[in-house]
């Protein structure tokens, strides 16, 4: 209860300068909880500047103070706005990723920043960087966190319509448009609250996920009809996705978003692996149903990490590497796999 004290200090207080930062390929609930709490502390009289380690899809931009959002690997002159704002700030606020190596470069700034850090997150297993720590693995998303908070320092009277679009948009799609496991009661209730400053869901939802560039849904079918394969004797189906692809049609970032879960579309398909050929690294997408945890096997062998049904990590070299690979650790996880009830 020290860290609240110093926390409401920090909040009610003198007017502060901050900075937010969330991780690398901000979804919705790492830009949608960042803009609200970034809206929030302008409207307690403090100033606040949101920096992304790189761009959000073309989806997400219309979050009210996207225009003002600093994204760090643009260019020099992004690199150096975002390491002024680090520098001259009073306090960083982390929200939504818990490890600084879920933001590169930008991590090894804050991670020499003395200044006040406070980490609002929903991850497991949050590293010691925060001087106040406000990590909830049962909040279904950090944008529900955020409201929490607000609400908590009595201020719930302050969420306008563009904070609430923000946060239901991080709710929505953390839950899965409420569907996972994480939609408790409280969620219902949080957005129940959001609803009530009269800001329109539908459109948000269309806005997300009925936005899309044609590239992107000519990739999906790509990548579906003709990238993926399944392994019936693991139930799961990986996919992949090299750079050349990528190129060929005319991919963005974020055009990858969302193609994994497909896999799990799939009858008696318990887990889907979608493996992406990008510039400097492999980057891996893991989703699963119920008890089997994508987590462990994204953190034992990929150097990533997330939620038990929701993961990241890095590949091998190669994808080719990548899938050898994932090939050779499935036997491990077969048993556990199997006894899965879908
Ligand atoms: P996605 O597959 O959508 O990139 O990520 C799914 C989940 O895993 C998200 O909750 C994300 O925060 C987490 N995640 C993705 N990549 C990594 C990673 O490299 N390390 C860790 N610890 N978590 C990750
Ligand atoms: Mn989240």
């Amino acid at each position: 209860m020290k860290e609240w004290k110093l926390f409401e200090d920090i909040i009610q207080g003198s007017p502060k300068s901050f900075v937010i930062c969330t991780h690398t390929n901000p979804d919705a609930d790492a830009i949608g909880s960042s803009l609200a709490w970034w809206a929030y502390l302008l409207k307690k009289g403090h100033t606040a500047t949101v920096i992304v380690p790189n761009e959000c899809s073309q989806n997400l931009r219309w979050m009210s103070g996207y225009e003002s959002v600093i994204e760090f690997e643009t260019n020099t002159a992004t690199r150096k706005a975002a390491k002024d704002a680090i520098f001259n700030c009073d306090v960083i606020c982390c929200l939504d990723f818990n490890s600084l190596n879920r933001i590169k470069d930008l991590g090894t700034l804050v991670n020499k920043s003395t200044k006040t850090k406070i980490l609002i997150d929903h991850h497991l297993q949050p590293d010691p960087i925060a001087d106040i720590t406000f990590s909830d693995t049962t909040k279904a998303a950090t944008a529900q966190y955020v409201f929490d908070l607000i609400a908590e320092l009595g201020d719930i009277e302050l969420i306008d319509k563009a904070m609430a679009s923000c946060l239901y948009a991080g709710i929505m799609t953390d839950t899965g448009s409420f569907r996972h496991r994480s939609t408790t009661p409280e969620v219902h209730r949080v957005v129940a609250e959001l609803m009530k400053t009269g800001f329109d869901a539908n459109h948000v939802h269309r806005l997300i996920f009925d936005n899309n560039p044609l590239s992107k849904t000519r990739l999906l079918g790509h990548v579906l009809s003709q990238k993926l394969v399944s392994l019936p004797d693991y139930r799961m189906v990986y996919m992949t996705i090299s750079e050349e692809e990528f190129k060929t049609f005319g991919s963005n970032m974020g055009d990858t978003d969302g193609i994994v879960n497909y896999g799990l579309g799939i009858e008696n398909v318990v887990m889907a692996v979608l493996m992406i050929e990008r510039k400097d690294e492999i980057k891996l997408s893991f989703r699963s149903v119920d008890d089997f945890s994508v987590r462990d096997l994204a953190a034992k062998y990929f150097e990533g990490g997330g939620h038990k049904n929701a993961s990241g990590g890095r590949g091998a070299k190669t994808l080719n590497e990548t899938i050898e690979k994932l090939l050779n650790i499935l036997p491990e996880y077969k048993e556990n796999l199997l006894s899965v009830v879908k």
